[in-house]
Formats: C-alpha cells, structure tokens, sequence
C-alpha cells in the first residue's frame, strides 16, 4: 500500500513537472502580431523575455495607436515599447509612432536619424517624440535584446540594409548566378522607401524577414551577387505587396515557407506581386490582412479562411504567429476566423 502511495506521488511529481514544462514552452516562444492598421505597418515581437519590438508603428492619429497599445497591453499583457523601429519616413510607418509615444513609454527607437539625402522629412513632432534613448541603426547592427538561459536558443534581430547600403556576404559565399541572370531594373526607387531598414530575426532555426517598404532595385542588392538574407521560414511580403517593391529575385533566393501581407482593401496585393506569390513554390501559406476589394479582387486574393480582414468595415483583426520554444515549428493564427496551422521552421525537423 505504501509504495503504491509513493507511485502515486511520484507520478503527480512528473505529471505537474510535464505541465510546468509545457507552460514554460509557451511562454519560451517568440511571438509576432500583424497589427491591423489598414494598409499601413505594425509588426509586433514578443520576445521570448517578454521584450516588445515594435516594428513600424502605422498611421497617424489615434486608430493605428489605439489597436497597437490594445495589442502590447490587453493582448500581450506587456506596459511599455522596449524597442521601436521605424523602417523608413513615410506616414503610414512612422505615423502612429508620435500618438503611440503620449500612451506607452518608449525605451529604445531606431531609425534613419536625419541623414544627408533624406528624400521625406516625418517634421519636428516626430524627431522630438518621447523615448529614453534614440539610434541611428546601420547595415550589421543588431538590436540588443534579452536572452533566455544558456543553452536556450538565442534570439537575434539584426540589420541587413538601411539607407540603400547592405551587409556584405562572407568571404568565399557562392555567387547567386542563376537566380541573377534574370535580373531587371524598375524606375521607381524615387521615395525614401529605398532607404527602408531591412531587419532579419532569428531565434533559434526561426527565421523572420521583414523589408519595409524597400523598392525593386534596392531589393536586388540583398540577393544578387549573394544572398546576404539566407533562407527565411517567413516573410512579410515588402511594402503591402505593392509593384514597385517585390522583386522576384528575393522569393526565389529566400525561399520563404510562409508569407504575410500587410495590406489594405484597396491598397497593395497587387496582380504582379500575386501572381509572384503564387509562383513561389516553396510557399507553403500566403496570408493577408486585407480582402484585396478592388475589381482585380476576384483573382487576386488567397482563400477567405487566411485573410483576417474581409469586409469592407474594418474589424481591425489581426494576425499572430507563435514560435514554439524548440523553434521546430510555428502557428499562425487568425483569432477571428478560428484559423491556426503549424508549420515546420526549415532545419528544424
Ligand atoms: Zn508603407
């Protein structure tokens, strides 16, 4: 009788310690939301610390600012922005940032600065917002961020370009001839969205590649003579999959699994950048956060169940993507269709 009260106990002892493990798992991950900003960008991490890095910040005025502060505190249970950065000086990135800074503090933001040929000014009120410490980020900066416990796998948000200069491949990196061989030029680099901060994240085999609004021609630079980015498991499809950005070299180079498309109901998921998408054949899920409703809609949209916005009265509906604390997978997740599918991160099978 006795031992079996023993077994008993020690069967509790590892069914609670299981709990207490599978617990920490889902508390260990990485977290990003697509923060629903109509058109605009919001893409928010949730490190594994429980750090937020927050990147782009979405319109001006209060509804961008509203739906981000809802996601940091409600959703994430999170008080403050522990790093935000603006990709590049067009309204509907760094335009939320100066409402966003009266509601949350501001530890640590990242930007061009002023620099010389700077081609649209975001003005005073921008520059002089509120945050304990400002940096101008250059190619190979990596972004401070918290680790986890030795032997955790570690996480890394690191700079490959910014300003139309990138980061060089290591000595001895193969040339990308063939993918390169294809390439063309398009005149529309014209806007300081080719001056966009380009940011891959790591955290263990997880790999996140988010460009901003960087053109087609700046584009080619990361992957053509080399492929500076590597493989992605996600990508954010660049500047809300709008032509002038997008260059297929990119997709064909990166080869990401997944792809997420910060766009509007009238705005971006254009029938080039679409088509592309639907081309890449290692893309294994492509999202929206739009319903592309203009007349091109009809062909140009992915299945209702993965886009998280479908009407024309927006319920602001975001997407999420949780990376498991082994990194051997991640789900994404439209809360509010219901809709979740995992994937396997590429080396962590
Ligand atoms: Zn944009």
């Amino acid at each position: 009788m006795r031992k079996t009260i023993s077994q008993l106990l020690a069967t509790l002892v590892l069914a609670l310690a299981a709990c207490g493990q599978i617990w920490a798992a889902e508390a260990d991950g990485l977290q990003i939301y697509w923060i629903d900003t109509e058109g605009g960008a919001a893409t928010l991490l949730i490190t594994p610390t429980g750090e937020t890095v927050l990147i782009d910040a979405g319109n001006p005025g209060r509804r961008d600012a509203d739906r981000i502060v809802k996601t940091i505190t409600e959703i994430a249970g999170r008080k403050q922005i522990d790093h935000l950065v603006t990709t590049h000086y067009h309204g509907d990135h760094f335009g939320g940032a100066i409402e966003l800074a009266k509601l949350l503090p501001i530890v640590n933001l990242w930007d061009n600065g002023q620099f010389e040929g700077l081609r649209d000014d975001p003005g005073k009120a921008y520059f002089e917002l509120k945050a304990e410490k400002k940096h101008v980020i250059k190619p190979g900066d990596s972004i401070p961020v918290k680790q986890l416990a030795a032997g955790s796998p570690e996480l890394s948000i690191r700079c490959l370009g910014t300003r139309q200069q990138f980061v060089t491949a290591p000595a001895g990196t193969e040339e990308n001839t063939n993918i390169c061989a294809t390439a063309r030029e398009k005149a529309r680099d014209g806007s300081d969205n080719a001056n966009s901060i380009v940011l891959l994240i790591k955290f263990g085999n997880f790999t996140f590649f988010d460009a901003g609004d960087l053109t087609w021609n700046q584009e080619q630079k990361l992957v053509c003579p080399h492929n500076v980015v590597g493989k992605v498991d996600v990508y954010q499809v660049t500047h809300h999959g709008l032509d002038a950005s997008n260059n297929p070299l990119v997709l064909q180079s990166i080869e990401p699994h997944v792809a997420i498309m910060n766009n509007g109901t009238t705005k971006g998921c254009a029938p080039e950048v679409f088509a592309n998408l639907k081309e890449t054949k290692s893309l294994q899920g492509i999202y929206q956060v739009h319903k592309n409703l203009r007349p091109d809609g009809a062909t140009n949209n992915v299945a209702d169940e993965f886009i998280a916005n479908r009407e024309k009265e927006c319920q602001g509906n975001h997407i999420h993507l949780a990376v498991a604390a082994d990194t051997k997978s991640y789900t994404v997740n439209i809360p509010a269709n219901k809709h979740s599918q995992t994937y396997q991160t590429r080396t962590g099978k």
